[in-house]
């Protein structure tokens, strides 16, 4: 389908949806708004249709990132040079500062730190996103626990 080489900036949904028959099944498409909010403190992240988080790059310096909310997780803009294999130092609530890192989990593919937050579509389904912290990299899961509740609830919400 998609030359992997020349696909840095392509985008996430390509492969949801190839890989992921429980995206499908939800009816989530790749121009599907997703609400982003922070598991610690319940704000949302989401502004002016993007989704902002506050990152450390590894000369620790800290800024502003801003992320598509439309499943195109890597489609970001920083306030800070960020290399595109570069791991971040840390990826922070821009509301309460807490870590989004997962402090027990690493990314499968590359084995380096993986974030997470609560995304929502419709305001209707509420899941876990996990997310590779390098951007090159584009590793990615929903969690387990969630994705059940995607299928079950198969609706007519959205
Ligand atoms: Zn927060
Ligand atoms: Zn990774």
């Amino acid at each position: 389908m998609k030359n992997k080489d020349s696909d840095v900036t392509n985008r996430w949904e390509d492969e949801i949806f190839g890989e992921n028959p429980l995206m499908k099944r939800a009816h989530i498409n790749y121009d599907t708004y997703l609400n982003c909010w922070c598991p610690h403190c319940g704000k949302g992240f989401n502004e002016d249709h993007k989704a902002v988080f506050e990152i450390v790059n590894k000369n620790g310096d800290v800024g502003i990132s801003k992320v598509s909310p439309y499943l195109n997780v890597l489609d970001r803009e920083s306030t800070i040079h960020v290399d595109d294999d570069e791991v971040l130092a840390d990826v922070r609530c821009i509301h309460c500062k807490a870590s989004l890192i997962e402090q027990d989990q690493l990314c499968k593919e590359d084995k380096c730190k993986v974030m997470g937050f609560f995304v929502s579509v419709a305001n209707s389904i509420k899941l876990k996103i996990i997310v590779c912290i390098r951007r090159s990299c584009r590793w990615y899961k929903m969690s387990e626990e969630d994705n059940e509740r995607l299928i079950l609830r198969d609706s007519h919400e959205w």
